[in-house]
């Protein structure tokens, strides 16, 4: 796990296990509020040992940016931490999580010691604000990776965890590619010194204008490809043509994961199209990020 200082009493984490996941913390004077908790149990435990050892503080609020397992399933590691999320994050972690636990259990060991903790503070719309020492955490709904996906900005320092809202890849097989440009557009102009992308590498003031415009850029190229496969006599052999670099983007992002995703979001996406089953009902855990 690697983590750096991002500013003044916030870090951000990131996993070397699963796909660069990342998380943070936010420490006050007296307590310290984590923002998701990685990918695997000795990950969410080591955060832990950070806040409770290094800084000496305990964790009052976990705060979960969307449902899914790299996100939100290290929250039962912090016991008496009260847990923040989407009112659909609480919705379908109660739904679903318990069966994707058991899947998941099956192909590794290490999620015996999970339990699914659903936020017990919830919200869908607007904002809710948190006051951390001196520092704002406002939190507001960023959907279109997932529809429960939600953000927090730290006020005072332009700093923004975006959760999977933002990636080096868009990703949106469990989304929807129009919520997840407008949420996309909506961060671009928030005048931010940094975004925390939900996986991969802290993007830096400079840097974000160009990450936006590759954004909205691959998720219109993804769209106009799969309208022009689902016009050809075999959609499926035309989609396996569409190549992630003339889409604009590289494949060696996220741990060289970033080909596969790009596949799965040209079937998600064609499949919303042609009117199949729009939504999955729960993505394998080793491709939902
Ligand atoms: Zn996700």
């Amino acid at each position: 796990m690697q983590r750096e200082r991002v500013s003044e009493n916030v870090f951000w984490f990131q996993s070397e296990i699963y796909a660069q996941v990342t998380a943070g913390v936010v420490a006050g004077p007296q307590w310290a509020v984590v923002i998701d908790t990685l990918a695997l149990p000795e990950e969410a435990l080591a955060m832990r040992a950070f806040v409770e050892g290094t800084l000496n503080l305990p964790v009052r609020y976990v705060i979960n940016t969307h449902h899914h397992a790299d996100h939100a399933w290290g929250t039962c590691f912090f016991p008496g931490a009260t847990v923040i999320g989407h009112t659909l994050c609480r919705q379908i972690l109660l739904e679903r999580g318990t069966q994707a636990l058991d899947s998941a259990r099956k192909l590794n060991a290490a999620f015996k010691q999970i339990k699914i903790a659903p936020p017990h503070i919830t919200f869908d719309e607007g904002t809710m604000s948190l006051r951390v020492g001196k520092k704002t955490l406002t939190m507001m709904a960023t959907p279109g990776h997932s529809r429960d996906g939600i953000s927090i900005l730290v006020d005072e320092d332009r700093v923004l965890f975006a959760g999977d809202a933002f990636l080096p890849l868009p990703y949106i097989v469990d989304g929807d590619v129009d919520e997840l440009s407008t949420t996309i557009k909506r961060i671009a102009k928030m005048g931010l010194e940094n975004i925390i992308q939900g996986h991969g590498d802290i993007i830096l003031r400079g840097e974000i204008d160009q990450s936006v415009r590759e954004n909205l850029a691959y998720l219109s190229a993804i769209r106009k490809a799969v309208r022009a496969a689902a016009r050809r006599k075999n959609p499926l052999d035309a989609l396996a043509e569409v190549s992630i670099e003339s889409c604009g983007k590289s494949r060696v992002y996220l741990g060289g994961l970033a080909k596969d995703l790009h596949i799965r979001n040209l079937k998600a996406l064609y499949k919303q199209i042609s009117g199949e089953a729009a939504r999955p009902q729960q993505p394998a855990l080793e491709v939902e990020l």
